[in-house]
């Protein structure tokens, strides 16, 4: 169970999170949205622990800070931050080595093959397109199969073709038992099996709400979110 526990952060005199708690159990797949500058990055980068800010987050009982933690925790930031001078291939070979992986080969190749990046996998990373790179980004991510996984606006600047191919990623990680917070800023892009919502907005947390109990209103989440932020973001 990953547990957050009225964490605020404040940049300056901006509050990015204001109090946050929520509560994510195992095997949820979970979507937090929020409009552009909610601080639904700010929370994802609070939990794998990038971040100082006041409350407690732990993951399985264990505060997220320790190496036990940042074991069971992953993330794949919304801005891919690669290497110029690490190939494709060495970039998963780098971080399949930085986690020990065993056998991660085979795994690597299944990757780039389902992003289509293996005719790609011997191009530096400032040869490679926007698109391609935040292909490697979501593929370095999945290598290391964590059990919490964190996905911040994973669809921004994807192709239909990878789109498809990391939701089905996403429904097997889900039936394989992970937990999962997906963030993103557009609603349509959560036709997708989803356990939970979380909506944001100016650094609170609006509403965590369940599939089940939005069936219940009889609301969709697109009038839920517009019911609880107005469409107002900062
Ligand atoms: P979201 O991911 O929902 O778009 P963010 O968490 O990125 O929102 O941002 C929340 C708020 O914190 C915004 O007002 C943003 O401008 C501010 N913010 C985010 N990162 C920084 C930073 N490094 N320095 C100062 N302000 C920041």
């Amino acid at each position: 169970m990953l547990a957050v526990s009225h964490v605020t952060k404040n940049y300056g005199k901006v509050t990015a999170c204001d109090d946050v708690t929520f509560t994510l159990g195992d095997g949820e797949v979970t979507i937090l949205l929020g409009p552009n500058g909610a601080g639904k990055s700010t929370i994802m980068k609070s939990i794998i622990g990038f971040l100082k800010y006041q409350g407690v987050i732990s993951v399985d009982g264990i505060d997220n800070k320790t190496p036990e933690a940042r074991r069971i925790l992953g993330f794949v930031p919304e801005m891919p931050s690669l290497y110029p001078n690490l190939t494709v291939y060495e970039h998963m070979e780098f971080l399949a080595r930085a986690y020990k992986l065993k056998g991660y080969k085979d795994r690597i190749n299944e990757l780039l093959d389902t992003f289509e990046l293996t005719d790609k996998r011997k191009k530096f990373g400032d040869e490679l397109s926007k698109g391609m790179q935040q292909k490697l980004n979501l593929c370095m991510g999945l290598l290391p199969q964590p059990k919490v996984l964190m996905l911040d606006e994973p669809m921004i600047g994807l192709d239909p073709a990878a789109i498809k191919a990391l939701k089905d990623i996403i429904m097997r990680m889900h039936e394989e038992g992970r937990t999962l917070l997906i963030s993103t800023h557009i609603i349509d892009s959560v036709d997708m099996l989803w356990d939970r919502t979380l909506i944001m907005q100016k650094g609170a947390l609006k509403i965590d709400i369940t599939k089940q109990q939005l069936d219940e209103r009889g609301e969709s989440l697109e009038d839920l979110f517009f019911e609880i932020t107005g469409g107002q973001g900062e």
